[in-house]
This record gives C-alpha cells, sequence and structure tokens, in this order.
C-alpha cells in the first residue's frame, strides 16, 4: 500500500453475513441436535447442489409465490444455462429423489438436509437474505401419521435445544379434490370486499388468492376473520386425514392451535400445513422456527408418478436468536491441556511436528509459532489457563529434549521429545 486511499469498501452483499467463529458454535449445536434426532428416527442425510435449473423452483415452488416472483437469485451461465440459487430445499429433494431412482426404494424415503438457502426478502431485522436451513422430508406416505411424526421430530429437536414454551400452529388446506371449490367460494367473498384490499392483496385475487388469508395489514386481516374457513369445505378424504392429525397429536400431548389463517406461503402444499412457534413467558408469540406440510401434489410436476410426501423447514437463524435471547449457549471445549512455547527456527519446525504428536494423542495444545520471545509465549500460557507448557529452546532444540512446565507452581521436568507424549498423558490423567 502506498497509503492511497482505497475508494470503495468491499463488504459482505447486503442481508448475507459471515458466520464468525463465535457463531459457529451455535450453528453446529442445532445440526448436530437435528442430526442426531432426525438419524435416529431413520432419516439419511442428503445435501443438494446449492445451484438448481431456475426451472425447478417456478414449477416446484410455483410462479405465482413471492419466492418465484420477487425473490430469487437467478443467473445466466456463460453455457446459456438458467439456474437459481436455491431458495428452498423441496424442490431440490423432490428432484433428486426421481433422478436417483429413489421411487424404487423401500418407501417412505426419509431425508434431511442442512445448509443455506438464498432469498432477495427487503431487508428488515431478522430477516436475511443467505440463510440455513435445517429440513426433513418423507417421499412415498400418505398416510397422516407421517404428518404428525415430522412435527413431533422438529418439537423434540426445539426441546433438546432447551427451547421451551413452543406451540403448533395446524391447518388443512385440502386437496385438489376440494380446494378448488373453496377458492371459488373464498373469491366470491373476497371479491365482495375487493375494495378494502391492500394492493398485493388485490393482485393476489387473480393470482393466488389462498394468500390473502395469511396477509399482515390490518384491513386485510379484518375481511379475513369474517372469510369462509378451508375447514368447513374439505372433502372426506382430507377431513378424515386431518381428524387423524389431530387425534395423533392429542395422543402425544403437544400443544396445538387450530389456524384457519395458516396457509403457507407456497403452491405445491395439500392437506396438512403446520408451523412451530416459540412463546415468551407472557404466551406472546416470538415468530416462526418451523414451517412445513404434506405436499402430495409435487412430484408428479416432474414425474408421471404420483408420490404423496410431507415435510418441513427449521429456521435456523430464528432458532438460534432464541437460543441466544434466553441463554442457552452451546458448551465450549475444554480449553488447551498444553501451551507449545518455542525460541529459534530449529524449535519451531520441532514444535510443528510435536504437534501432530500431541493431536493424535487427542491432547488439546495452544501455540504461539509466530512469537519470539519465550516471556511473552508463557504469559500467553497463563492467559489460557493451561496446566502445563512445553519449552523448546534453542539449547533443547540440538539435544532433542524439551521442557515440561507445571503452570501451577512453576516447576519444570526435562524429557526427550521422543517421551514427551506419554509422560504428558500421565499427567494430563492424574489432573482429570
Ligand atoms: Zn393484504
Ligand atoms: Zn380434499
Amino acid at each position: 500500500m502506498t497509503g492511497k486511499q482505497v475508494s470503495t469498501k468491499i463488504q459482505a452483499p447486503q442481508g448475507m453475513s459471515d458466520i464468525l467463529p463465535e457463531e459457529q458454535l451455535f450453528y453446529k449445536k442445532v445440526y448436530a441436535v437435528g442430526e442426531k434426532i432426525a438419524s435416529f428416527y431413520g432419516f439419511k442425510e442428503i445435501t443438494p447442489p446449492i445451484l438448481e435449473s431456475t426451472e425447478l423452483f417456478e414449477k416446484g415452488t410455483g410462479e405465482a409465490t413471492e419466492i418465484v416472483e420477487k425473490q430469487m437469485y437467478s443467473l445466466k451461465t456463460k453455457g446459456g444455462d438458467s439456474l437459481t440459487l436455491r431458495p428452498e430445499f423441496t424442490p431440490s429433494l423432490a428432484r433428486a429423489y426421481i433422478e436417483h431412482g429413489m421411487i424404487s426404494l423401500p418407501q417412505p424415503v426419509k431425508l434431511f438436509s442442512f445448509g443455506p438457502v438464498f432469498r432477495h426478502e427487503r431487508p428488515q431485522a431478522g430477516r436475511y437474505r443467505q440463510f440455513y436451513q435445517f429440513n426433513l422430508e418423507v417421499f412415498g406416505s400418505k398416510r397422516p401419521i407421517i404428518d404428525v411424526e415430522i412435527i413431533y421430530i422438529y418439537y423434540n429437536i426445539l426441546q433438546a435445544l432447551g427451547i421451551k414454551k413452543l406451540i403448533i400452529e395446524l391447518n388443512s388446506i385440502g386437496d385438489k379434490e376440494c380446494v378448488g371449490d373453496y377458492k371459488k367460494i373464498l373469491l366470491r367473498y373476497l371479491k365482495k370486499n375487493e375494495g378494502s384490499l391492500c394492493a398485493d392483496c388485490k393482485r393476489r385475487l387473480k393470482t393466488n388468492p389462498l394468500r390473502i388469508m395469511d396477509c399482515k395489514q390490518d384491513r386485510c386481516k379484518q375481511i379475513v376473520s369474517g372469510a369462509p374457513q378451508i375447514i368447513d369445505h374439505l372433502c372426506k378424504d382430507c377431513h378424515n386425514h386431518f381428524k387423524k392429525v389431530l387425534e395423533f397429536l392429542d395422543e402425544l400431548g403437544l400443544p396445538y392451535n387450530l389456524n384457519p389463517c395458516l396457509v403457507r406461503g407456497l403452491d405445491y402444499y395439500t392437506r396438512t400445513v403446520f408451523e412451530i412457534i416459540a412463546e415468551d413467558e407472557l404466551g406472546r408469540q416470538l415468530g416462526s422456527l418451523i414451517g412445513g406440510g404434506r405436499y402430495d401434489n409435487l412430484i408428479k410436476l416432474f414425474s408421471r408418478k404420483s408420490i404423496p410426501a410431507c415435510g418441513g423447514a427449521g429456521g435456523v437463524e430464528r432458532i438460534i436468536a432464541i437460543m441466544k435471547e434466553r441463554g442457552l449457549n452451546p458448551t465450549i471445549n475444554p480449553g488447551s491441556r498444553v501451551f507449545l512455547a518455542q525460541l529459534g527456527d530449529s524449535a519451531k519446525i520441532k514444535s510443528l511436528k510435536l504437534m501432530e504428536d500431541l493431536r493424535r494423542a487427542g491432547i488439546s495444545v495452544a501455540e504461539s509459532l509466530d512469537k519470539d520471545s519465550l516471556s511473552a509465549q508463557l504469559k500467553n500460557a497463563d492467559k489460557i489457563k493451561a496446566p502445563y507448557s512445553l519449552i523448546i529452546g534453542e539449547e533443547e532444540a540440538n539435544r532433542d529434549m524439551i521442557i515440561i512446565r507445571d503452570m501451577d507452581n512453576g516447576r519444570q521436568t526435562s524429557v526427550k521429545i521422543d517421551k514427551v507424549v506419554e509422560e504428558l498423558k500421565k499427567k494430563i490423567k492424574s489432573i482429570n
């Protein structure tokens, strides 16, 4: 640098942030708990590519959805393909299920995924353009017990993370047998009140009238509160399916609310839709941590076969925000047992070799290889509260010796470098 000011400041893109070292613990914890519980229930991990063909989401997520209309990061490759950063996992997993012939495996096929998704949303507090999801999907079963199993697993994952006070919001949005008739009835009602709807909802009247049910504008909420509810217009099969779901939830003792306005934003949902919401001490809702539902018509969009399916997505950043708010900090690994100090180039390279021996022996070690002053290094050893320091000075390096220093009482012993791992193991065992 010649002292000239750099004119443009390069920063992370808006709505996307670095997961800093201290944040990693939270992500790892959510993954570890999710992975353990999902695996126990027979889910297998799958990691689809971050980019998929744009068509997959246009078809799968649905062209009339907010995600596809406004929020996708799409790009043209040099070869002319149109690709999109995944805004959600479900269409990718449905594609993978078909592409890898999982249709011929014993059904149902249970899959989970963890990773970032991308949505170009208006920037606001708690909204990110890159965020992580923990996804569960079950392909090949239409039984209501599967809907309940997914809700139950998510509920248990949140509980295992220490998040109490959860409530499940639940609705059924029917299937192609009944939702068409309901939409007509709903439209008739909404059109009568069209003048009072917000501009977005006026548009939704033509594209996706169901979405008006969960508009957040007060004027729309008021109209929706008097609207006919789908629950009263379900066909017999949908009605029975939903009844079973509720019975199972009752038997598991899970707390739920029937919410006629819960429709979820995506085209592919059929029958059960749910969210799991955290509440504070006063029962105020703190936002949805998990969302999902059944999507019996999605696979048919990509394949000739009709395969029922059900799944959900957990918002990892939202889960982490609640963990932080409630002081649920993941425990940090115990600090380094040993600090390695050195003096001179020969000692530095011997230190690096020794670190690998310590790693293989499972002894955690901290070092300051870039430092030369012994006293500065030993100060670091004090700072991290390592019970032992290892010191290789120039003289020790020449004789292949090393000093073990007990940091509590300053007592020092000198041993051969190739014996130090053994020696340390004995000492560490005695303080454990
Ligand atoms: Zn509205
Ligand atoms: Zn139905």
